[in-house]
């Protein structure tokens, strides 16, 4: 946990989310600027900053992640497909330093990797 990781404050309670799904490891919570109609993302509960500092330790969880999309999709009605996208570091355009897998659909995604 980091105090100052949003998305730890949000796993703490301390900031509201949207919870579409929560386990002992893994919560999913609507993106608060959605960029479809269906936009959530799912992140482990241990701060892992960014994919680039996850380990083989933490393999366990980030297959339960990709495991849990279509799940998630499909009851947020995402029924046609959806796209998952993990932003990683300055160039992959993360802005939040808690490793986070989007999930966005209910509509055609576009061809490039603008969402
Ligand atoms: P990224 O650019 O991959 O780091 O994406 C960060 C995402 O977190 C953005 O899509 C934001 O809209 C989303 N976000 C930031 N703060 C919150 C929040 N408090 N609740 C839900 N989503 C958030
Ligand atoms: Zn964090």
């Amino acid at each position: 946990m980091s105090d100052d990781c949003i998305f730890c404050r949000i796993i703490k309670g301390e900031i509201p989310c949207s919870k579409v799904y929560e386990d002992k490891e893994i919560l999913a919570f609507k993106d608060i600027h959605p960029q479809a109609p269906v936009h959530f993302l799912i992140i482990p509960k241990k701060h892992i900053a960014t994919l680039a500092d996850a380990t083989l330790e933490d393999v366990p969880v980030l297959g339960r992640m990709l495991e849990l999309a279509p799940r998630i999709a499909r009851e947020q009605g995402a029924s046609e497909g959806f796209r998952t996208i993990i932003n990683t570091g300055r160039h992959g355009g993360q802005e939040v330093y808690h490793l986070h897998l989007h999930v966005l659909g209910g509509q055609p995604m576009p061809a490039l990797l603008k969402y």
